[in-house]
Parts: structure tokens; C-alpha cells; sequence
């Protein structure tokens, strides 16, 4: 088995440390590991996970309901909340349509998505699937079936990393960067 991520020198070297963990603090860890697998679900409205049958944020009032970001996978969501800047709900499609391996909208969750949309009170859905081939395919696919729904609907910008050089972005990145260039605060 291997872990996303973890090469070879950081297997031997996460390897070596349990090793020479005390005993206690290594079963505490096991019995952690245990009770993450055991105890976490998929929330009943947005899909992301949780310890109940909804997850905080879709329980939070403090959040605005208006608002839905949809992102491919859970862990998306814990990506986009530790940078603070969103305060509206999630939306979690569980993969991205990829033809070549099978996957169309049937197997996502689009079909809860659009009934979560019918049902009201949505007017912004952002689009926030990663810039990949399958993670645009889908944004379009979404946009097209979006499209006569009284929503706005917006896609995440993409551009250069900050501290970068532009000598590093490749061209389509730089490229994007320019079609979604903003006016300087
Ligand atoms: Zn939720």
C-alpha cells in the first residue's frame, strides 16, 4: 500500500518514528486512526465529511445559504475554508466527468445538486473544480446545464502563484491569468 504524497524517504523515515514512538502513543495514534475510519460519513446535503448526519457548515446560520461552492472532492472544502475568504455552502460532485474512465454526470452528484437548486434560495453557484482536463469538462458540463436557471454562476480565477516570476508561468496559466486579470486594489 502507499500514501498519497509520500515518497519512498518519507515512508522510511514516518516508518523509523513509529518505531521509536513510546508504545502508548503509538496505540492512541492506531486507536485515532480507527475511530477517523469508523466514525466519519458523507453529510446528507453537501457531501463533504462529517462526524453527524449533516456537517457543520451546512447546519451553520452564520454562513450564507445564497452561495454554493462546488468542488470535486471533500477535501476540497478544507482546502478553500483554510484560506478564509468563503463564507457560503459547499456542494461536493464526488469526482469529475471523465469519459475515458467511465464517468459521466450519472455517477456524480449532480442530480442532488440540481435539486438542491430547484429547491430555492441558491443564486451563486461557483465553480470550483480543478483546472484539469476533467475538472473543466465538468465546469462546462455544469455551465450548460446551469445556464437557464436564475443563478450567477462563476468559476474560480486562476494565475500566477504569488512570489513567482512570470518567467515561471507556464503559457496557459499565464494565459488565464491575463483573460482573468482584475482591477488592481
Ligand atoms: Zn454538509
Amino acid at each position: 500500500m502507499t500514501l498519497p504524497g509520500i515518497g519512498k524517504k518519507s515512508a522510511y523515515r514516518i516508518a523509523f518514528y513509529f518505531l521509536r514512538l513510546e508504545e502508548s502513543l503509538f496505540n492512541q495514534f492506531i486507536s485515532n486512526l480507527l475511530s477517523f475510519k469508523q466514525n466519519l460519513r458523507f453529510c446528507n446535503v453537501c457531501f463533504g465529511i462529517t462526524e453527524n448526519e449533516v456537517c457543520d457548515i451546512c447546519e451553520s446560520n452564520l454562513r450564507e445559504s445564497f452561495v454554493l461552492c462546488i468542488v470535486e472532492q471533500p477535501e476540497d472544502i478544507f482546502f478553500i475554508e483554510n484560506t478564509g475568504e468563503y463564507k457560503g455552502k459547499y456542494h461536493v460532485l464526488h469526482g469529475v466527468i471523465s469519459p475515458l474512465d467511465g464517468i459521466g454526470p450519472e455517477q456524480l452528484k449532480i442530480a442532488d445538486l440540481l435539486k438542491k437548486i430547484d429547491s430555492g434560495g441558491i443564486t451563486e453557484v461557483i465553480l470550483a473544480t480543478n483546472p484539469t482536463l476533467e475538472g473543466e469538462a465538468t465546469a462546462t458540463y455544469l455551465t450548460n446545464t446551469l445556464k437557464d436557471k436564475p443563478l450567477k454562476i462563476t468559476r474560480i480565477a486562476y494565475g500566477v502563484p504569488l512570489g513567482s516570476t512570470l518567467e515561471y508561468a507556464d503559457q496557459y496559466t499565464l494565459g488565464r491569468a491575463i483573460k482573468a486579470r482584475l482591477p488592481f486594489q
